[in-house]
């Protein structure tokens, strides 16, 4: 009895671990498909960066609230990574939370943004981070409105702006 009750307690075990590998799997494969990643020394990131930028996207600190210039932008566009250009977040999806940081229900496109468990300042949180250049946005919680029910936490200076009529200019120039 013992043994039937251990094999069906390992059949189960090995059956959900191989499901989250395979949901594991299927992330990481469509975000290899999409997103070719970009590394660049710490050298390179001082350069390119504002010493604003590099604070946030490859330290990992967070801007004052209602000190950044997009939390309060209500126009039409893109928000791109400041680090690399990365398509992140549109404005359709952009919301105003109140709390002094640009805030999204979703992601421009799920393969854009990768998810970190980070227990730091005695907290359980969600870090997102580009999934092009690994450089921190924010973090994303679980008390956003509908549709999502998500909050996408994001800093500013993480973020580069492209109001709708560039868009359309900079894709018409490339056909
Ligand atoms: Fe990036």
């Amino acid at each position: 009895m013992l043994v039937v009750a251990l094999l069906l307690l390992g059949g189960l075990m090995s059956c959900r671990s191989s499901s989250a590998n395979q949901a594991a799997d299927r992330h990481s494969a469509s975000s290899r498909s999409t997103i070719k990643p970009l590394r660049l020394s710490d050298a390179t990131w001082r350069k390119r960066l504002t010493p604003m930028q590099y604070d946030v996207l490859r330290q990992g600190h967070t801007e004052r609230a209602f000190s950044g210039a997009l939390y309060a932008n209500k126009r039409a566009g893109e928000y791109l990574c400041a680090g690399c250009g990365l398509h992140l977040f549109s404005s359709a999806a952009k919301f105003r939370s109140g709390t002094g940081w640009p805030s999204f229900t979703r992601p421009a496109n799920a393969a854009a943004i990768s998810e970190h468990a980070d227990n730091s300042y005695g907290m359980r949180r969600v870090e997102v981070r580009c999934a092009r250049c690994g450089g921190h946005l924010g973090h994303v919680f679980t008390d956003g409105p509908r549709p999502t029910g998500l909050r996408y936490c994001i800093n500013s200076v993480a973020l580069k702006f492209v109001p709708r009529a560039d868009v359309k200019h900079q894709q018409a120039a490339k056909r």
